[in-house]
């Protein structure tokens, strides 16, 4: 029988009400309660953490990282286990470890290492299923993926791609011969599928999402110019309700005013941030690999030698904060493009909210939003000296590793 624990005294934001002197009260790996902590019926001996007023927030979800830490799961995909060992610095409680255009066997591989599972007494950010992105895409807007490996899009060897398996989202240009076949497929297998790599125009846009695209990957990145002529993937994207928007918000990507103009489309409930890391995420400039391609990464960006992008290195919670200085937003808006909205794009009900029930994915933040502590499923897998953790805390309470 798991013991109980309480954190008190601290901001909720659950992410779309704010509670002031909240609490919530965690067993095992799921939140029994949460509230105003007058109002919460908890026994006066309970373990408890005071969190001095800081800000309670869901974990956050990454739905396209590449690598990170020196490590690329494309390159080797076993890196998933390490890297999400030391994804919750990042404020990171689960994520979609992303294998970009490769052969075949490599997204079989990929899977292959999920079902395995990780080393023993690993913890860390929980791995949902993967986000493979590509082979499917135009190779006219193929970014930094291998050319040699891109394929026109066929059912012919994606048999094991489905959700059961651990496919979340696929990534894929829609306008490509036989890509609608694959979207009504990969749907009917569970899987999200979104629209990217593409040189769609808009109404090959809107037959993808008629076939069930519900998903745009990286929006403006690898994507046809915006014209007002001709609104292309992009404007399809921003003005169909159905569909949640990727977008890498460092500042490089896209430009700042065009990330607010996103922003004034979408909404938090459609906007999700996204990083695109590479292997450099947390490491220091120099030369590192993103699939087969080497990649030269500076202070900022991640570029090949002919200067195009190869994916960012910006931190999910630094693109939290940087959203909020692009556009003005709050902080509980800008929190939920990384926790219920893509909680809800995978319909997974017990994540990326605080409410009972949910799995005790949370972060502590401190008042200019840095990440002072993270628990992943009730495990306190990282913290900062801004908060004092009761040793009882970092006792062992996950259950054990299932993917979505
Ligand atoms: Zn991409």
């Amino acid at each position: 029988m798991p013991e109980m624990r309480l954190i008190h005294n601290a901001t909720l934001l659950t992410p779309t009400t704010t509670i002031p002197d909240g609490a919530v009260l965690i067993e095992g790996e799921r939140i029994i309660t949460c509230g105003p902590r007058v109002e919460l019926n908890v026994p006066i001996e309970m373990p408890a953490l005071d969190a001095g007023g800081l800000i309670l927030a869901p974990g956050l979800i990454d739905v396209q990282l590449n690598g990170a830490f020196g490590l690329d799961f494309t390159a080797d995909p076993t890196t998933v286990w390490p890297v999400a060992t030391q994804l919750p610095a990042h404020g990171v409680t689960s994520f979609l470890p992303t294998v970009i255009t490769s052969p075949l066997t490599t997204f079989e591989h990929a899977l292959e290492v999920l079902h395995a599972g990780p080393p023993a007494h690993w913890q860390g950010a929980i791995p949902l299923g993967f986000h493979f992105e590509g082979p499917f895409l135009n190779p006219a807007k193929r970014g930094a993926h291998h050319p040699e490996y891109l394929r026109p899009p066929s059912l012919e060897g994606i048999a094991s791609w489905s959700r059961a398996n651990g496919v979340l989202l696929v990534t894929l240009a829609p306008e490509l011969p036989g890509a609608l076949e694959v979207i009504r497929h990969l749907c009917a297998q569970g899987v999200v599928v979104s629209a990217g790599h593409s040189l769609a125009d808009y109404a090959q846009a809107q037959a993808g999402f008629e076939a069930g695209i519900r998903y745009g990957t990286h929006l403006f990145n690898t994507m046809p110019n915006w014209d007002h002529r001709s609104p292309a993937l992009p404007g399809a994207l921003l003005t169909d309700e159905r569909i949640t928007v990727g977008l890498i918000p460092d500042g490089i990507h896209v430009h700042p005013a065009m990330v607010d103009i996103a922003w004034r489309s979408l909404g938090a409930h459609r906007m999700n941030l996204v990083t695109d890391a590479m292997a450099a995420l947390g490491m220091s400039p120099g030369v590192y690999r993103l699939g087969d391609l080497e990649v030269t990464v500076d202070a900022t960006s991640a570029r090949l030698s002919d200067g195009r992008l190869a994916g960012s290195i910006v931190r999910l919670d630094e693109a939290v904060r940087n959203l909020q200085t692009y556009t003005g937003c709050d902080l509980s808006a800008a929190l939920t493009t990384v926790t219920a909205t893509p909680a809800r794009l995978f319909n997974l009900s017990d994540r990326g909210v605080i409410r009972p029930g949910a799995f005790a994915d949370l972060i502590l933040l401190t008042p200019d939003q840095q990440i002072a502590l993270t628990m992943v499923q009730g495990h306190v897998c990282f913290q900062t000296e801004a908060v004092s953790v009761p040793e009882y805390f970092s006792k062992e309470f996950h259950s054990g590793f299932t993917h979505a």
